[in-house]
């Protein structure tokens, strides 16, 4: 969906959108899914530059860094962007991290795609070890089992569960 620069009235435009979202590629090599994308705010121009001060919601289906179950988590975060026309591409790597160029996104000076608004502000939201649940007790690092499920056999097994992933890291 693109936003045509010279039809954003003086005042601003209310945008709230619906949004299909290709999945996303995680650190991982994992494809995520994304579903139930909601992109809502105000689009303005700034001089040159346009912005957008808003939010998004969505839905994102990950693997649990514990468990490896894959579960739906629900992303939901401000979003807040400035584009400046300007060359396309990728900003220079040394820059790329730092925080505040993270906000400003180059683009043709015509028009705005917000789905790529939409994909980078989820992309930045997806947590780095998601969890299925904040006390998820994974699996059982003798047996395998599925402990959500039902406990083990395994004496000390949640004892020991520190010590044998630093050895196995060795
Ligand atoms: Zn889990
Ligand atoms: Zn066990």
């Amino acid at each position: 969906m693109f936003i045509e620069v010279n039809k954003i009235p003086p005042e601003g435009l209310e945008i709230d959108r619906v949004l299909q979202i290709q999945p996303i590629q995680l650190g991982s090599g994992e494809q995520a899914k994304v579903g139930d994308v909601r992109l809502k705010g105000t689009l303005r121009r700034a001089g040159s530059d346009l912005e957008f001060r808003g939010g998004v919601e969505a839905g994102i289906s990950l693997t649990c860094s514990r468990c490896l179950e894959p579960f739906r988590q629900p992303l939901e975060g401000p979003c807040h962007r400035i584009f400046r026309a300007g060359p396309l591409g990728k900003p220079e790597s040394e820059h790329a991290l730092v925080e505040e160029d993270l906000a400003l996104t180059p683009f043709d000076g015509i028009r705005i795609n917000l789905e790529e608004v939409a994909r980078e502000q989820i992309y930045l939201t997806i947590p780095l070890k998601p969890l299925c649940e904040e006390s998820c007790r994974g699996l059982c690092p003798h047996c395998g089992a599925a402990l959500n499920t039902e406990p083990c056999g395994c004496p000390e097994a949640r004892q020991e569960t520190e010590t044998l992933t630093s050895k196995l890291t060795l």
